[in-house]
């Protein structure tokens, strides 16, 4: 079937992963491709993790990772061309930091994102996926879009590939009570600007990774009256291996062996390397948090506490205020907090692929543990009768390794994933991504190494189970 009404590519989601994607697609039509792409994203704009562009936040990746350099060093869309345009190249190079601001990585993300509005249809929500069977042979596949607010009307949208870059999911305690002084750290700018009344006087903090020590970082320091209890289950905030090669974990070389190892050598690797990445905090600010902490001693005024060793069991809204109930691990005491604010930086996880998908789900194949099975060009495997394509960016730390939620690998991920949407569609594509032995990819490299790059983990992005 070649129903000129189908497009080659819908992205669901434009966060950076499939702007990547889109930044690749327009490299490959001005090589002299012809895929026609179309992205669907239900912000009303491109921002990035908006609710945690806190002043001062640095990205944990060095800005070499941008979406294209990787990749293609020369490309118009790299962080230092971002740079160049805004005149503040030279500045940058006399900052000696290859870790901007995430404000200032999300004002060249949004740049980017600008150069490829044209593609995008904003404030449009991906609802379901069904399949469209032609001869008996599901050959594209219908994606349903709901434009505007949840009352928004439908819209179908018929793709031949479909690539998810939806993200990460924000992960609550179950059973924890969301309300206006409960929420996840995901939404934390946006709360703190409706907050009404007097400022807060007690704010409780739960979670030991880098968005929980950032939250506590930032309510100390905006609350000059308040108290804040920072309360998690290990003994103090772990540092992330930074290390030089632990980092290499991130390379897109790691993903090939990755992919090639057996279950267990996956689980090995995932497991040695979880401290770059999981539950962990920038050295910096464990040091900024710790002399805060002190200095407090010193003086005697005392806000920063520390409920280390210890779970919030019971958390209730009264309605002028929040009953945090704290267990310390050691003696099973219980510790009551009045507090005014609770914000939970309990991690995130994968996007539920299948739940998106909907009726195309029952096409793709599983693995033992229910999760998706993918093939090494980030497309999931599907049955025998199915020639679309489904490709995900991101949930897929399963078969792909720990890069794939991060920003590391995206540059590459986007030039595979396009390699084989234009093989696919019988597009002779660009030469292949150099994305592991050689090449195009080796220069910038070798330029971070020569650097002295940091982590590219450390992520507010830590498991659910953590707190
Ligand atoms: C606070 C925070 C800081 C981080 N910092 C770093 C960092 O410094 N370095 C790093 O490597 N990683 C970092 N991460 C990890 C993060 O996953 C990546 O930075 C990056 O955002 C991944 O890009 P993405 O496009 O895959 O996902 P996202 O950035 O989450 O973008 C997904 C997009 O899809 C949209 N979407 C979701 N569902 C739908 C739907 N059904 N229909 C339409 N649109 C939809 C969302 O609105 C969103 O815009 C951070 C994560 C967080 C939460």
């Amino acid at each position: 079937m070649n129903d000129p009404r189908s497009c080659d590519v819908v992205g669901i989601g434009f966060g950076p992963s499939n702007l990547g994607l889109a930044v690749a697609l327009d490299e490959h039509n001005r090589g002299g491709g012809r895929l026609a792409g179309v992205f669907f994203e239900r912000q009303e704009e491109f921002t990035w993790h908006r609710d945690m562009l806190i002043e001062g936040a640095t990205v944990q990746v060095s800005f070499l990772k941008d979406l294209v350099t990787l990749r293609r060093p020369t490309s118009e869309y790299s962080f230092l061309a971002y740079l160049h345009a805004k005149e503040r190249l030279i500045d940058f190079v006399n900052h000696k930091n290859l870790f901007p601001s995430r404000i200032e990585f999300n004002d060249y993300l949004r740049w980017v994102a600008g150069h490829f509005a044209h593609l995008v249809d904003y404030s449009c929500t991906v609802v379901g996926v069904r399949p469209v069977r032609h001869g008996g042979r599901v050959e594209a596949m219908d994606v349903t879009v709901r434009r505007g607010g949840p009352q928004g009307r439908l819209e179908v949208r018929r793709a031949r590939n479909i690539v998810l870059g939806t993200g990460l999911r924000p992960a609550l305690p179950p059973g924890t009570p969301v309300s206006a002084r409960v929420w996840h750290s995901d939404e934390l700018l946006t709360r703190i600007s409706r907050l009404q009344g007097p400022p807060p006087r007690r704010i409780v903090v739960v979670g030991a990774g880098q968005s929980a020590a950032e939250v506590v970082e930032y309510a100390h320091r905006t609350f000059t009256d308040a108290e804040v209890c920072a309360v998690f289950a290990r003994y103090g905030y772990s540092p992330a291996d930074d290390s030089p090669f632990a980092n290499r974990v991130f390379d897109p070389e790691a993903v090939d062996l990755h992919y090639a190892a057996g279950e267990d050598v996956r689980r090995m690797m995932s497991d040695y390397h979880r401290n770059t990445n999981y539950s962990v905090v920038d050295t910096d600010l464990i040091d900024e948090l710790y002399r805060r902490f002190y200095q407090e001693k010193v003086s005697g005024r005392r806000r920063l506490r520390i409920l280390n060793l210890s779970r919030v069991v019971e958390v209730l809204d009264t309605g002028d205020g929040v009953r945090v109930v704290v267990e310390s691990l050691p003696s099973a005491e219980l510790d009551v907090l009045d507090a005014d604010l609770v914000v939970l930086a309990t991690g995130y996880r994968e996007s539920d692929v299948f739940g998106l998908l909907g009726e195309m789900g029952e096409h793709c194949l599983r693995d033992q543990r229910g999760r998706p099975r993918v093939t090494r060009d980030y497309r999931v495997e599907t049955a025998d009768d199915v020639e679309c394509g489904i490709y995900l960016q991101g949930p897929t730390e399963h078969t792909h390794g720990i890069s794939s939620g991060l920003l590391s690998n995206i540059a590459v991920r986007s030039g595979e994933i396009l390699h084989s949407i234009a093989v696919r569609s019988g597009q002779s594509p660009r030469p292949a991504p150099a994305s592991r032995n050689g090449s195009a990819a080796q220069a910038p490299t070798a330029a971070l190494a020569a650097a002295g790059g940091r982590r590219d983990g450390a992520g507010p992005w830590e498991p659910g189970e953590e707190a």
